[in-house]
């Protein structure tokens, strides 16, 4: 059995692209690599990658992790900037005994050195976006709903080949808006992301600095680990930490996880309304879902429409009202 399971629809191209390997016998660490890299191309998913939104000072800094579940090698970058695909100079990092998570300056030195490809990763779009919300936030200076972080999203993924690998990686530019220098969990280990080959792989989505407050991938995975199911694991993890957070902290942020186990089953929990995520396996084809948290937190999930497919489509890629 092969399978991968991502957080959004944005992911579905990307995991198609990984499908198409992985039918080939390919390795789950160079599908999971294609399948975000594919997420980063895109220009009008604007939290990932090219086209990212910009930092409180209009730079798109960008964190990125690869874990390989087989030999629990761990690669990471942090607020990266100018590199198009910050998967891959983690997955390179990966291999390192030492300095394996680099930040910044560091890891732009790191990835120049390792031949990785240079872009400028602001795109027009993005720049309209940025003043847009600068507008915003002083129309709103005054009200309580000011908002200067929504508008983010990772492409989290975890992904099983056909010789029982398993692989976990994220991509994100972070919080719209966010501080120069802020490191979400995408980076982190069991925050952002885990795979054990022989337990399962996880990722997690939503807001970092709550995210990390539990390490859900971690969590998620280490239930798997105890033989629970991929979707009671997501359930469990997302219910947990989101009851702990509104009890000690009386509310908690954003919290979304997808994770998929060695037999290639998965789940996907949430506490929001609009979590989507994109999946497939041997026997299923690449399917986007879309996430409903019913009662006690317990989440049910129907196939996107394809009028949905199509309004998603066309809102990423409107025109930006200024
Ligand atoms: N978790 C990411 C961060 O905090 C953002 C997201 O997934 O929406 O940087």
């Amino acid at each position: 059995m092969w399978g991968m399971i991502a957080t959004w629809r944005m992911a579905v191209e990307g995991i198609t692209r990984g499908a198409e390997m992985l039918k080939e016998s390919g390795d789950a660490g160079d599908a999971i690599e294609a399948a975000i890299r594919q997420v980063e191309d895109f220009p009008y998913y604007k939290s990932v990658g090219y086209g990212g939104l910009p930092n409180e000072e209009m730079e798109v800094e960008m964190d990125a992790a690869y874990m390989d579940g087989s030999t629990l090698d761990i690669g990471a970058v942090a607020a990266i900037r100018d590199f198009a695909n910050p998967v891959s100079i983690a997955r390179r990092l990966s291999r390192e005994k030492v300095n394996s998570m680099l930040v910044a300056e560091g890891a732009e030195k790191f990835a120049h050195k390792e031949g990785f490809e240079r872009k400028n990763m602001l795109t027009d779009r993005a720049k309209a976006h940025y003043r847009k919300r600068v507008k915003e936030m002083a129309a709103q200076a005054a009200a309580e709903e000011l908002k200067p972080y929504s508008g983010h999203d990772t492409v989290g993924m975890a992904c099983l080949d056909g010789m029982g690998k398993m692989a976990a990686a994220t991509s994100t530019s972070g919080l719209f808006m966010k501080k120069k220098g802020r490191v979400g969990d995408s980076p982190i280990s069991g925050s952002g992301f885990y795979a054990d080959s022989r337990k399962g792989a996880a990722s997690a989505t939503g807001l970092g600095e709550d995210l990390m407050k539990g390490c859900i991938s971690y969590e998620a995975v280490r239930l798997m680990g105890e033989g629970i199911h991929p979707q009671e694991a997501c359930e469990t993890a997302v219910n947990r930490l989101d009851r702990e957070l509104r009890e000690r902290r009386g509310e908690a942020g954003d919290i979304s996880i997808i994770a998929m186990n060695p037999k290639g089953e998965w789940g996907a929990a949430t506490n929001i309304e609009g979590f989507s995520f994109a999946v497939v396996t041997e026997e299923l084809e690449p399917t986007v879902y879309l996430v409903t948290r019913e009662e006690k937190g317990r989440c049910t999930y129907e196939k996107a429409s394809e009028e949905w497919m199509e309004h998603y489509m066309k809102t990423r890629m409107a025109p930006i009202e200024e």
